[in-house]
């Protein structure tokens, strides 16, 4: 997926740009980067970071790097934050998001024969300078923004360090959340709201979708007003967003024990402990322990001083065996014992599948999944999602394809709960996995514990739905 964050101060921000991307590190694998302004000159730099943690990788540039403005980003894939010269004046930019029709907006943009694109580093156009493209076919950075934000389906949420502060701007439909903070004599934006407290901001306000604001030393302008519907990423709060983090006012952690806390309102097997599959599965295993009045426990232990959560590697086989090699089973607390685990999404199931036969293999009489959310059907096609590729990659789907034959054949039935064809498909998962039983989250139930009013929320990956069309008009 990828995070942002921005800091605009009256005295050198280099550290607190520093320390708030690094919060940023669980969003994305591939590439961090730093850009800063100090007077009218920038200092910028990218890393790999797929095999290393993002301060090991900056915290000799940062030694170099001054300026009161700054902009840092944890990316996914692209090379980032870019430096982009233009009739606008210069400036850095860092986005996140998806961008659906990027070669038709290039097209577009070829057509005029005044265009190029020069990072070409991940083999394809580089989103940000695409984006970059978009702003500079206006006038003003606020009418560039609000361009780029009309044209691009799927989700862009960006940062601008330019000469007059920081603009930062949400994606048209806010799926993913940008928060300002203040202390003294700074502002930040963020996407986490947890990298603010150890940094000393606190929190100002939330970002509307499509909203844009400057920052500066002196204060927060809005430039371009919110516009009226929403669409946020409802799997933030269930696996993506990190614990300590709130969007919309409510905290990630809160919505993970409430979810915990619906699926064991519904349960009525009886079990000796209650676990999460670490570390995302934590929250939503409190909730249902607390609810369900039977023993939390850890029956894994994640081995964390070498397999930082971040580390994530491309090749499947590769990510199994470091999930393998990170989960510790203690035979304590397994063997002998009825288990439930909670879950916070299955995805694949290809890791969980392994991940249950240890439990069997240390003797556990019985294993229990309740995955927070209901089953995966549709890929998402607003962020990069990085833990599916393909639908078919999602258990769900290819389940659907396996029991008809055609991956796409009554979808509307197997994302209903209350459906025949929903209880097939999840009793097969179930078989796969070797599950004494399998219990889904139900949409309306998460719904709930998020604490958004559904149409506020992008539900997508479980029911299809897509809320606005791209060509809604949103800004009245
Ligand atoms: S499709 Fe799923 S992962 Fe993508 S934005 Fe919507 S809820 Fe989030």
């Amino acid at each position: 997926m990828g995070g942002l964050f921005g800091v605009v101060s009256k005295d050198d921000c280099v550290v607190d740009l520093f320390y708030g991307t690094d919060y940023h590190s669980h969003l994305g694998t591939c590439r961090g980067g730093l850009a800063v302004l100090d007077g009218r000159e920038f200092t910028r730099h990218i890393h790999d970071i797929s095999n290393a943690q993002f301060r090991s990788k900056f915290e000799g540039d940062i030694q170099t790097m001054r300026g009161t403005s700054g902009i840092g980003v944890i990316s996914d894939n692209e090379s980032q934050p870019l430096l982009i010269n233009s009739h606008l004046g210069a400036y850095a930019i860092a986005t996140v998001g998806i961008i659906t029709n990027i070669d038709q907006l290039a097209r577009e943009a070829f057509r005029k024969r005044t265009t190029h694109f020069s990072e070409m580093s991940g083999g394809g156009i580089n989103p940000s300078e695409l984006v970059a493209t978009l702003i500079n076919e206006e006038t003003t950075f606020e009418d560039g923004i609000r361009n780029a934000q009309t044209r691009i389906e799927g989700s862009c949420s960006m940062l601008l360090l330019t000469d007059k502060g920081v603009y930062a701007a949400r994606d048209r439909l806010g799926r993913t959340p940008i928060v300002l903070g203040k202390k003294n004599d700074a502002y930040a934006a963020t996407f986490e709201t947890s990298a603010f407290p150890n940094l000393g901001y606190e929190v100002e306000r939330y970002l509307g979708p499509a909203e844009t604001v400057l920052i500066t030393p002196d204060g927060i302008e809005q430039v371009n007003v919110p516009g009226d519907s929403m669409q946020i990423c409802a799997f933030l709060w269930v696996y993506y967003g990190f614990p300590a983090s709130s969007y919309e006012g409510l905290s990630v952690e809160g919505a993970r024990y409430r979810c915990g806390a619906a699926l064991a309102r519904k349960d009525t097997v009886k079990v000796d402990l209650v676990a999460g599959v670490p570390d995302s599965g934590t929250g939503h295993a409190i909730g249902y322990a607390n609810e369900a009045r039977v023993p939390y426990g850890r029956p894994f232990a994640k081995y964390t001083p070498t397999w930082p959560r971040s580390f994530m590697p491309q090749i499947q086989e590769v990510r199994d065996l470091v999930a393998r090699m990170k989960l510790l089973p203690i035979q304590e607390l397994i063997q002998g014992r009825r288990l439930l685990f909670c879950e916070d999404s299955i995805v694949r199931g290809t890791q969980l599948r392994d991940t249950v036969q240890r439990l069997y293999d240390c003797g556990a009489l019985e294993v229990h999944m309740r995955p927070a959310c209901p089953p995966l059907i549709y890929g998402c096609k607003f962020l990069h999602f990085s833990r599916s590729r393909s639908d078919l990659d999602l258990a769900g789907r290819r389940t659907v394809k396996e029991l008809e034959g055609d991956a796409n054949a009554h979808l509307d039935e197997y994302a209903d709960p209350k459906s025949e064809r929903y209880a097939a498909m999840v009793d097969r998962i179930r078989q796969r996995l070797s599950l004494t039983t399998l219990q889904y989250q139900e949409l309306g139930d998460l719904v709930e514990a998020i604490g958004l009013p559904k149409e506020k929320l992008c539900t997508y990956c479980w029911d299809g739905c897509e809320g606005c069309s791209p060509q809604q008009e949103i800004w009245t």
